[in-house]
């Protein structure tokens, strides 16, 4: 029977960096993707905090001859047009930090695949997971594929399979839902819509509506994916179909019809549900939780890919500062917990800030004193950990957003058409 060091299930981006990394260092690693690629994946606009992953990977210079998009910055507006703020990350952070890339997820997510299987992963794909057994030595699992199943052996699994979360399943490991409303994203692909001028060209932009909001990312020179979230009852009500519903919404924001006149739809629309999560416990002594596994926070910042990058990243080092096919001990378990946790609890607090129409008044009208600005900037580009000094100016823009409640600091925004 087969042994590998550690078996990862799902070959997105989580899977891929922790593959690839611990490849590289010399571990004996399978990948198991459920799917051929490639293959049609939502999560396409990276934020700078992840570059670090692609760069200890070594596909950074991959990603830069495959000649996706570069991204500078973000901009969010109104949806009746009434009010806008850009941020270009090289204003206040480091080169290493000043843009990242567009990306369309089926060739991304196959370069990466590919990056890990050349840093010497196997893949099988396309294959699933039928079943694992955790005892304290090892894992038995059986593996699923195109040729029938076959029984393995690892000493670890990293579960990469995104919002499957297949050993939080599995194990029926507990869970929050975070308090956020269940969402609705309804998508797809245009050619020729509004872009952007010059280096904001590669820009993401976010058109805020009173409640929900929607995404514009340029993909390449002309292709730019289209995609709008709201309460999912509201959203359903607006239309019988997806396109119904997402020309509806279109149509209700003079923002979003005037960028997307003149666009041409490619493909379908895609629609998917988005219910917030996190696993209450991201490790146990044999296993790892990467990427949306682990939890899934609402995508209005962007920073899913980054997380799976960098919780892959931390999944492969957590295993590597192991001594050889050593059980986790529960200190390495609840602090491997805890940094995951850190990553999305500051997104949580963003959303919920994004959210509140009186917090959103304060982020679209940034003071420069206290660098307020230079805050938003860092939060936005995915600066996650907390020095002091990025702590209590966070502490300062959410003390300003409550104020705002009772005497406005910004003015207040108007959403009406
Ligand atoms: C509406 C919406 C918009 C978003 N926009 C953005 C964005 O702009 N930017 C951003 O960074 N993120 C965005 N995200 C989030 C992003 O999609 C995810 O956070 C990201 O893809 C997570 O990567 P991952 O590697 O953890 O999981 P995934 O990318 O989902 O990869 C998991 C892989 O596991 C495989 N798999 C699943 N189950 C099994 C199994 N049993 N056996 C084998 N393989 C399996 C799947 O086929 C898949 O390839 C968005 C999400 C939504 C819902």
């Amino acid at each position: 029977m087969k042994k590998f060091d550690v078996v990862i299930i799902g070959g997105g981006p989580a899977g891929s960096a922790s593959g690839a990394l611990l490849a590289q260092a010399g571990k004996s690693v399978l990948i198991v993707e459920r799917e051929k690629f490639p293959r049609f994946h939502i999560g396409e606009s990276l934020i700078p905090f992840g570059n670090e992953v692609l760069r200890d990977m070594g596909v950074w210079e991959k990603l830069e001859r495959a000649g996706f998009m570069t991204k500078k910055g973000a901009e969010f507006t109104l949806s009746n047009s009434c009010g806008f703020q850009r941020f270009w990350f090289r204003n206040n952070l480091g080169p290493e930090h000043a843009q990242t890339f567009q990306v369309e997820r089926s060739k991304f997510d196959s370069l990466l695949l590919d990056h890990a299987h050349q840093s010497g992963c196997q893949i099988s794909q396309p294959a699933s997971i039928d079943s694992a057994d955790f005892h304290e030595e090892l894992i038995d699992l059986k593996i699923q594929s195109e040729a029938g199943i076959e029984a393995i052996q690892a000493s670890y699994v990293i579960d990469a399979s995104g919002r499957d979360a297949w050993i939080g399943k599995k194990l029926s490991v507990p869970k929050s839902d975070l308090g956020l409303s269940k969402k609705m994203a309804i998508y797809a692909h245009f050619e020729n819509a509004y872009r952007n001028e010059g280096e904001a060209a590669g820009h993401i932009t976010i058109i805020r509506m009173e409640q929900g909001w929607f995404w514009m990312i340029p993909l390449d020179e002309k292709k730019t994916s289209v995609g709008i979230v709201w309460e999912q009852e509201k959203l359903k009500a607006t239309g019988s179909n997806l396109e119904e519903r997402f020309w509806a919404m279109i149509h209700s924001s003079k923002e979003a019809s005037f960028r997307l006149k003149g666009g041409t739809l490619l493909g379908d629309f895609h629609a998917t549900t988005d219910y917030s999560y996190r696993y209450h416990q991201s490790a146990g002594s044999r296993w790892l939780m990467a990427g949306d596994s682990a939890g899934f926070v609402d995508p209005i910042f962007s920073s899913g890919v980054m997380i799976a990058l960098r919780t892959g990243g931390l999944a492969a080092q957590t295993i590597l500062k192991q001594s050889p096919s050593s059980a986790l001990s529960l200190a390495t378990q609840k602090k491997y917990t805890a940094a995951v946790h850190q990553m999305t609890s500051v997104f949580l607090k963003m959303i919920e800030l994004f959210y509140d129409n009186d917090a959103f008044a304060v982020f679209m009208n940034p003071r420069s004193i206290f660098k307020l600005r230079e805050t938003i900037n860092r939060l936005v580009a995915g600066q996650t950990e907390m020095d002091w000094s990025l702590r209590w100016r966070f502490r300062l823009f959410r003390f300003l957003s409550w104020l705002q409640k009772r005497y406005p600091v910004a003015p207040r925004l108007v959403f009406s058409e």
